[in-house]
Parts: C-alpha cells; sequence; structure tokens
C-alpha cells in the first residue's frame, strides 16, 4: 500500500510543500509507493499581497491566482475542506466541494490552512465589519465602495451622503495601510463619475491601537509611509481603537463617533478553526510546532505558514516565533517538504532558519516604501522594488504575465468603476466569507471514530 502524505491547504506554504515533495518523491510518486493527496477548497493558489489591487480594480481577480492544475503536476488534488482531523486515528475529516463529508487517512500530515481575520469582542463587529483575506472579500469589498459612492451621489440628504462618502480602515500593517491607501486612490479617480460629491467629503481614516504605521518597517520607513498618506489626505489615528461598530456609525476608543457605512477589519488574524480544534497547544493562537515544524507530541504531522508558531532561530529571544507573511510561509514549505521525506525515510529531520528579506508596502499609483535587505526605499524606487518583489514572488509564469499586462492597461487605460454585483445580497460578515463556522468540534470528531 502506498504511503499516503495529506497537505492541507493550497495557498503559499501548502502549495510549495507540494511542488518540492513532487520534486523530491518523484520515483516514489511514479512508481506508487508514496501517493501526496493535496485538499483545498478553490482550484487556485492566491497571491493574498496584491489583493489591496484587486480590491480597487487595478488587477482583475482572475489574475492574482495561480491555476493548481498549471502547478501540482503528480499529487493527487481532492476539492474540499478539511473540517476535522483525529489526530489518534491518523485521518482527516474532508467535506468536498458537492457537500460530502469523507474520511482521508493519512501517513504524515502536513497542515497549511493559513489564517483566518481576528475578530475581537467588540458590540456590532461580527455583523458589519468588512474582512479582507480572499477574492469574494476583495471583490465584495470593491462593490461596496463605489455602491458608497453611487448612493451618496443620489441622496438628497447630506448626513447620509456623509457617512457613505466616509471609510474606516482598521488595522495598519501592511494588510490595512495597503487597502486603506489603494481604495483611497480608487475613490479619488471614481468622482469624476459622480459629480454630486464634493471631493473634500470623501474620507478615509485608517487606525490601529499601536502608537506607529506597520512596525516591521522600523521608525524613519514607518514614518515615511504615515506621512505619504497624510498628505494624500488619508487620515491616520494611532493608539486608537474601536469600541462599538452599527450599520451607521464607528465609535472610536476616544468616544469619537463617525457616521459612516464602511468598516475595514484587518486587525490581526488568527489561524484557522481546524488547529484550533485539534486539542494540541497554541502560542498566540497558533499551532506549537518545533523549529523542524513538527507539531509537539504528533511525529508526522507537521505545520506551517500562517497557521503554526514555528520558532524563529535568527532571534536571540527563545520565545521569538516567525511573523505570518508569505516569505516565511513559502520558505518553511521547503523544510516541510523535506522533513516528511526524511521520516518516510527515517532520516533526522532539518530545523527552519530564515533571515527577513525584509518588506515591501504598495501604497498605490507610484508611491511604495520598502525596506529590502536593511535598504530604506520610498517613492517610485519603492514601487519599482515592491513591483519587482511581487513579479519575482508570483509562482507561475502566466500569472507574471497577466499582473503586469493588468497594469499596464490600468496605466493607460484606467477604470470603468464598475460594480460586479455578484455578491450584492450576500451576507458580508468575516464569518461567512471565510467560512469559520463550518468546522467539526473536538467532540464531533471522536464521535464519528467510535
Ligand atoms: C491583504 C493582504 C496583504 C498581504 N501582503 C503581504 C506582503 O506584502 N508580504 C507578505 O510576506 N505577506 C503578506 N500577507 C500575508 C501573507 O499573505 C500570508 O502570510 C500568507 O498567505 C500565509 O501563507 P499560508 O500558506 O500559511 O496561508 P494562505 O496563503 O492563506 O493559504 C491557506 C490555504 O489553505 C486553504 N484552506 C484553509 N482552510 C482549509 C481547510 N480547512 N482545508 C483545506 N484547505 C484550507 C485556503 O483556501 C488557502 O488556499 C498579506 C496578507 C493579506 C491578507
Amino acid at each position: 500500500m502506498a504511503e499516503r502524505v495529506v497537505v492541507v491547504g493550497a495557498g503559499f506554504a501548502g502549495l510549495e510543500t507540494v511542488k518540492r515533495l513532487e520534486k523530491v518523491l518523484r520515483p516514489q510518486l511514479e512508481d506508487g509507493s508514496v501517493e501526496v493527496v493535496l485538499v483545498a477548497p478553490n482550484d487556485y493558489m492566491l497571491y493574498l499581497p496584491l489583493l489591496p489591487q484587486v480590491a480597487a480594480g487595478v488587477i482583475t481577480a482572475q489574475s492574482v491566482t495561480v491555476p493548481l492544475p498549471r502547478a501540482v503536476k503528480r499529487a493527487h488534488r481532492l476539492p474540499g475542506t478539511v473540517v476535522g482531523v483525529d489526530l489518534e486515528q491518523k485521518c482527516c475529516v474532508v467535506r468536498k466541494i458537492s457537500g460530502e463529508e469523507i474520511d482521508l487517512p493519512y501517513d504524515r500530515l502536513v497542515l497549511a490552512p493559513g489564517s483566518v481575520t481576528r475578530q475581537f469582542d467588540i458590540p456590532g463587529l461580527e455583523e458589519h465589519a468588512l474582512g479582507m483575506k480572499n477574492l469574494a472579500q476583495a471583490a465584495y469589498l470593491r462593490d461596496h465602495v463605489l455602491a458608497q459612492l453611487e448612493l451618496a451621489n443620489a441622496a438628497t440628504d447630506d448626513a447620509e451622503r456623509a457617512a457613505r462618502c466616509r471609510f474606516v480602515v482598521v488595522g495598519g500593517g501592511y494588510a490595512g495601510t495597503e487597502t486603506a491607501a489603494c481604495l483611497q486612490l480608487l475613490c479619488e479617480a471614481a468622482l469624476k463619475r459622480f459629480p454630486r460629491i464634493d471631493p473634500g467629503m470623501v474620507r478615509w481614516t485608517l487606525i490601529d491601537i499601536a502608537p506607529r504605521l506597520m512596525p516591521e518597517l522600523g521608525k524613519r520607513l514607518g514614518e515615511q509611509a504615515l506621512d505619504i498618506l497624510r498628505r494624500r489626505g488619508v487620515e491616520i489615528k494611532l493608539e486608537t481603537g474601536v469600541s462599538e461598530v452599527t450599520d451607521e456609525s464607528v465609535t472610536f476608543s476616544d468616544g469619537e463617533v463617525v457616521p459612516c457605512r464602511t468598516l475595514v477589519w484587518t486587525a490581526g488574524v488568527t489561524s484557522s478553526p481546524l488547529v484550533k480544534n485539534l486539542g494540541v497547544d497554541l502560542v498566540r493562537g497558533r499551532l506549537k510546532v518545533g523549529a523542524d515544524l513538527q507539531v509537539e507530541g504528533h511525529p508526522g504531522v507537521f505545520a506551517l505558514g500562517d497557521s503554526a508558531a514555528v520558532p524563529d532561530l535568527t532571534q536571540d529571544d527563545p520565545e521569538a516565533i516567525c511573523p505570518p507573511t508569505a516569505q516565511h510561509a513559502t520558505r518553511m514549505a521547503t523544510t516541510a517538504a523535506d522533513n516528511v521525506v526524511a521520516s518516510l525515510r527515517g532520516d533526522a529531520l532539518t530545523q527552519y532558519k530564515h533571515h527577513d528579506l525584509g518588506l515591501v508596502v504598495d501604497l498605490g499609483g507610484s508611491q511604495a516604501v520598502a525596506h529590502p535587505l536593511n535598504l530604506e526605499l520610498k517613492g517610485a524606487p519603492a514601487q519599482v522594488v515592491t513591483r519587482g518583489y511581487h513579479l519575482f514572488a508570483l509562482p507561475l509564469m502566466r500569472t507574471r504575465a497577466r499582473v503586469v499586462a493588468n497594469w499596464i492597461l490600468h496605466l493607460f487605460g484606467g477604470d470603468d468603476f464598475i460594480r460586479i454585483g455578484f455578491l450584492a445580497d450576500r451576507k458580508a460578515t468575516v464569518d461567512e466569507f471565510e467560512g469559520t463556522t463550518s468546522y467539526l468540534s473536538r467532540d464531533e470528531i471522536r464521535a464519528r471514530a467510535s
């Protein structure tokens, strides 16, 4: 019987793990002694760092996808979601995209289901916040923002018009900063279609509880990003949180009540509910693993990417864990795949150690800040590095070509500012879009086994 390796999730971590396994285990995959099964709900890997550009209409949704049928050659693909894992019985429960549930036993397991938006116990947040973690959310957000402008343009009541033109983004990390920056430019460009809106009325506010934007950029570059955004008219409120959200307003922790119809929530991520229901130790909401990416107490089970708390061996602090970035997820995949192979062969496992190469942040148009290899860049040079980095990091040549073609088209052709409308009648909560309530509890998993 073939030894089965199950990989959960086809994001940065999962896809790269499968590609590496296909390379290293090619003879075994061909003679049938090993089988690799990739379980993922979508037939593409999503290049998340370009999501704000999808929301802003700079790039089409399809362009930021890496089609799995092209990227995966020898592994078996199972379209579905792993809704539970029985670590004792070594079995995953997979809910196929048809809704049918099946058991999928494994010999080795690689968990790479990424993260979901971290929500807090704030009144109204669950019902009204819009997330920014997948294509549906990016498409929805774009439609929603354009709809607010359209409704504001048609409004007869000044207070309603002002509220619809007010947008709040929570979270000063790269996701929130890029989203606010790109969507503010979208609104600025779209205003020519909405003559009844006074440009001064459209206000974007980016807030964060921390005293600085993107602390990982360093003090100087973080301040430069802040400066660029403020000069463009984005209001930035630091050391401020949200205390209440309704369908007509957001209340900040300093007591300010902002009438608005849009709250984008990017204030951190937490690991997938799948990981939380495993019943094993977590560190800061992520699965506790060793530097060899193996889950403690479960040999042959590996976890990586956003869902795992991987010790950062480049830091002196023994408690340090790698930040949840695409850069780490991609590089961890090599270690994960090599350690799966080593464990199949009975060899020693290797440890993950990677020095951060820096960060790039696209602020829309020709503006960016970048911190590659300890260099500090801003403006056009940073934008060249930022876009070059994304092209380099995109896994397929055809995806790169599509992204470049979109950039050129947008540069010369602009945007038509139309709403796609597919998702207009969907309940737009983070839970709904990210499917966080569809998992089996520990008890349900145990009941299946007995
Ligand atoms: C807007 C935005 C901008 C970002 N910009 C940057 C950036 O500039 N630089 C950077 O380094 N990082 C950036 N990140 C972070 C980066 O995208 C993540 O750290 C990275 O995607 C993590 O990779 P992953 O493989 O762990 O998870 P993901 O890439 O999220 O992949 C997880 C995969 O698992 C699948 N999945 C989930 N649950 C299950 C399940 N139960 N069963 C089967 N499949 C499942 C999902 O469908 C998905 O395909 C950004 C993130 C966002 C949201």
